[in-house]
């Protein structure tokens, strides 16, 4: 069950975090894995630990944001059976103190940056009879968080993008799904964390975690273990939905 032997996997972001877990899991599972990463230093030690286990992954840089990047990229990696759009970048604040240069970064990476894999991606999976695709959307897509103007809003176009993605490849065999994390504890929750409540990190790490009525983050692996179901063969009659992986966030909290 579960296997994804000799398939072609791209993940960007698979340096860190989530995309790391997925990318580690997927090679595990016989994978031919291409992480796409704008860090390469970490890209490389992801698919150097796979390798030294008898895994095959590979590692490239790039920008998801840069268009023709990606697309040179994707010709010649060639061919693509399994898509994880993954490459995510955070930012807390609401709309008034949101900057015009702070909400384009925001949309560059999370929204253009999988218009760009998509739009790379989907040709070649045509061409291969179909593929699977994977889009990382998160509850801010589906729940208003607090401070999260410009991150929801790319969540948001991560989860319809989808949805027409589904609906316009079903006749290519092409599904195309959401996972919407709640906290997952990775380099990108510290990180913003650092940032933004600089001194108060211990006290806000513990609010982020209540905030799941489970009572913790999840982990990557967690995460990795459903993107590993909806990307392989198992779940074959299921496109166009999203699968909240959230410690009860969504439903639980009263
Ligand atoms: P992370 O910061 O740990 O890892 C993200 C990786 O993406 C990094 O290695 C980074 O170098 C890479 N990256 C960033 N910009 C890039 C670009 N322009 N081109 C190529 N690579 C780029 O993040 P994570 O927590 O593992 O999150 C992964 C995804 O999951 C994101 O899309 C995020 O929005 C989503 N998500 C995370 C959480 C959470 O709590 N961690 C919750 C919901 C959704």
């Amino acid at each position: 069950m579960f296997s994804l032997k000799n398939k072609s996997a791209i993940i960007t972001g698979g340096g860190s975090g989530i995309g790391k877990a997925i990318a580690t899991l997927f090679a595990k599972q016989g994978a031919i894995v291409h992480i796409i990463e704008l860090n390469i230093d970490a890209a490389e030690e992801t698919a150097a630990q796979s390798r030294k286990s008898g895994f095959a992954a590979y590692a490239y840089q790039a920008d998801v944001s840069n268009q023709q990047q990606i697309a040179d990229l994707i010709e010649k990696i060639g061919q693509v059976n399994i898509l994880v759009n993954n490459a995510g970048i955070a930012h807390v604040g609401n709309v008034e103190n949101t900057s015009e240069a702070d909400f384009d970064r925001v949309f560059n990476v999370n929204v253009r940056g999988a218009y760009n894999m998509l739009h790379a991606v989907v040709p070649f999976m045509k061409a291969n009879d179909g593929g699977v695709i994977l889009n990382l959307a998160s509850i801010a897509s589906s729940v208003g968080i607090t401070d999260r103007f410009a991150y929801s809003m790319s969540k948001g176009a991560i989860y319809s993008m989808s949805l027409s993605v589904a609906r316009d490849y079903m006749a290519d065999n092409i599904r195309c799904n959401t996972i919407s994390p709640a906290r997952v504890h990775t380099p990108f929750v510290d990180g913003f964390i650092a940032k933004n409540y600089p001194g108060k990190e211990a006290e806000i790490f513990e609010k982020l975690s209540k905030s799941q009525p489970i009572g913790r983050m999840g982990t990557p692996e967690e995460v990795a273990h459903l993107a590993l179901y909806l990307c392989s063969d198992e779940a074959s009659f299921i496109t166009g939905n999203d699968y909240p992986i959230d410690g009860g966030f969504i439903k639980l909290n009263n």
